[in-house]
């Protein structure tokens, strides 16, 4: 029986989306192959490659003058990548260090560039303005720290650096504006399908800065001549990935998905905020919408909470291993509805708690 999976990735996909992969395993658009066996230089696959990156295109209303790359990978290839490609002429950038996942990028980054991290105040993104940085050819943040709970409300001032941003864990979940940035990129198993992929969205100017050494695999510009498929592409992957997309769009789009997101995070802070139980210490300006974390007084309470919630049917609520504590990972496949549940044996569980 499937169960309520709230896990922050690989993460839920939306049913309806399973349920037509499965339908079409055996036999892909009546080409007599499962999407498994397809070469993916067939002119049907070649159809899906474009189709996927039409409706991603569409869905964020990327510009013109920004490519689409799928990468393999995953976001921690891009941690390598990106400064292989954009440090070729100037080697110094900025990395914002928020928490788990941007430190980790610039922990990557120092092995090809002149990598700098200001001091910032944790969680701080609203305040952080790039003022002094002028001899950087990037500063890259990380949008939604998916161990943290941390999330930009709007992306950092940077004037006129380009700016990169990992949106692994909230692609899709709101509406980017595309002025503000020159790359962003994600790993596609929280908000879009199957792990092993990246999307990356570079603008066109920034692709003549690659390092000599760079892999051809990995070379933007390689990728963007090749259509993403220099080396053979996952195809089951971008195929999930088209019916996410199509999902989302008969879910009114990002712009609605991003209203509904809102909703679900407001109900489960309210009853964090609301019982002395639930304690989360991010600041109220930088609480994620998509990863939610919070501790219970003890150890002993968050398994039993974490018991208690299995045995609903609601699972991988435990948080990162480094973090401990709760996690909530309510990405645009979890419902309104499924929230709802949740926040009823939240307040359920409080309740007995403490009576
Ligand atoms: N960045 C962020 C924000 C993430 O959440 C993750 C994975 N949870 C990564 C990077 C690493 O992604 P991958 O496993 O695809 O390399």
């Amino acid at each position: 029986m499937r169960k309520f999976n709230f896990s922050a990735g690989p993460a839920a996909l939306p049913e309806e989306v399973l349920l037509h992969l499965q339908y079409d395993l055996l036999d892909w658009q009546a080409q007599g192959v499962s999407i498994l066996e397809m070469p993916h230089r067939a002119p049907a696959a070649i159809n899906l490659l474009e189709e996927t990156v039409q409706l991603f295109r569409g869905l964020l209303k990327i510009p013109d003058h920004f490519q689409i790359l799928f990468m393999h990978g995953g976001a921690r290839m891009q941690f390598a990548a990106i400064p292989m490609n954009l440090l070729g002429q100037n080697s110094n950038a900025v990395y914002l260090n928020t928490g788990y996942w941007s430190e980790a990028a610039a922990a990557e980054a120092k092995r090809y560039g002149d990598i700098s991290v200001p001091p910032l105040k944790k969680g701080g993104g609203e305040v952080f303005r790039a003022g002094g940085i002028f001899n950087a050819a990037y500063v890259h943040y990380c949008d939604n720290e998916t161990i943290d709970g941390i999330e930009f409300s709007s992306p950092p001032v940077v004037d006129n650096i380009p700016l990169v941003s990992d949106m692994s864990s909230n692609i899709l979940s709101r509406p980017i504006d595309w002025g503000r940035f020159g790359l962003i990129y994600a790993g596609m198993q929280k908000n879009i399908g199957p792990a092993g992929l990246a999307v990356v969205v570079v603008r066109e100017d920034l692709l003549d800065q690659a390092q000599a050494m760079t892999p051809s695999v990995l070379h933007y510009k390689t990728q963007v001549k090749a259509h993403s498929a220099y080396n053979t592409l996952p195809l089951f992957n971008i195929y999930a990935a088209s019916l996410v997309f199509k999902w989302l769009q008969k879910q009114g789009g990002v712009e609605a998905i991003a209203l509904i997101n809102q909703r679900k995070a407001q109900k489960v802070y309210a009853v964090i905020d609301k019982h002395e139980l639930y304690h989360n210490d991010v600041d109220l300006s930088c609480r994620s919408r998509m990863n939610i974390t919070f501790s219970l007084p003890n150890k002993n309470l968050e398994e039993k909470f974490i018991k208690e919630a299995r045995e609903r049917g609601f699972i991988n609520l435990e948080g990162h291993p480094s973090a401990g504590g709760i996690r909530l990972s309510v990405y645009n496949a979890i419902s309104e509805p499924m929230v709802d549940r949740l926040v009823a044996f939240m307040e359920e569980f409080a309740k007995n708690t403490l009576s």
